[in-house]
C-alpha cells in the first residue's frame, strides 16, 4: 500500500477539538518553561522532542509499511504536507524544495497550533509550533532517512509565518 494507501485510510479517524489541541499545547509549553525556570533554549528543544515523541503513536500500525515504501528524499515535501493536511486539516502555504541545499521548506501563515496567539516580547526566540518539526524529524527517523527538521520562523514569537525546514544529511 502507497502513502494514499494508508493516508486514505486513516482518513475514517474522528477528528478531536483543535482549541483543546491548542490549549494543550499552551500547558505543556508553560510546564516546559518553569521546569527549565524561563530557557528558551531548553524549551525549545523540549517541545521538539515532544513532537519526535508523538510520531510513534500518530504513525502507529505504519511504520512497517513505511519502511517498504521508502521514496526519494524530495518526495517527503508531498507526504508531509499531505500528513500535515490531514492531522490539522490546514494546507502548507508553500513547500518548496532545493536541490542545492538538500532542503525541504515548509510556510503556513495560518499555522494552526500558533493561531491567535502572540507571544511576549521576552519568549521572541520560543519556536512554540516546533512539535511539526519534531513530527516530521520522527518521520525520517522512523523511515531510516539521515534527516533533521527544525523551525526558523514562528508567527506567535512575531515572525511572518511558521516555518520549518527539513535538511537532508545524505
Ligand atoms: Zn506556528
Amino acid at each position: 500500500m502507497g502513502v494514499k494507501g494508508w493516508l486514505g485510510h486513516k482518513l475514517k479517524t474522528k477528528k478531536t477539538s483543535l482549541e483543546l489541541y491548542q490549549a494543550t499545547i499552551a500547558g505543556i509549553v508553560d510546564t516546559f518553561l518553569a521546569k527549565n525556570e524561563g530557557d528558551i533554549e531548553k524549551t525549545n528543544a523540549d517541545i521538539k522532542d515532544l513532537g519526535e515523541r508523538m510520531t510513534a503513536t500518530l504513525l502507529m500500525g505504519y511504520a512497517e509499511k513505511m519502511k517498504e515504501h521508502a521514496p526519494s528524499f524530495e518526495k517527503f515535501k508531498d507526504t508531509l504536507s499531505l500528513a500535515y493536511k490531514f492531522y490539522s486539516g490546514n494546507s502548507f502555504t508553500d513547500a518548496v524544495y532545493d536541490p542545492q541545499r538538500k532542503v525541504i521548506r515548509f510556510e503556513d501563515d495560518n499555522c494552526f497550533i500558533c493561531r491567535g496567539i502572540t507571544l511576549s516580547d521576552d519568549l521572541k526566540d520560543l519556536k512554540y509550533c516546533s512539535v511539526v518539526p519534531g513530527i516530521f524529524t520522527g518521520v525520517m527517523k522512523l523511515r531510516g532517512f539521515p534527516a533533521d527538521c527544525n523551525q526558523i520562523e514562528c508567527k506567535a514569537a512575531g515572525g511572518q509565518t511558521c516555518a520549518y525546514e527539513l535538511v537532508s544529511f545524505e
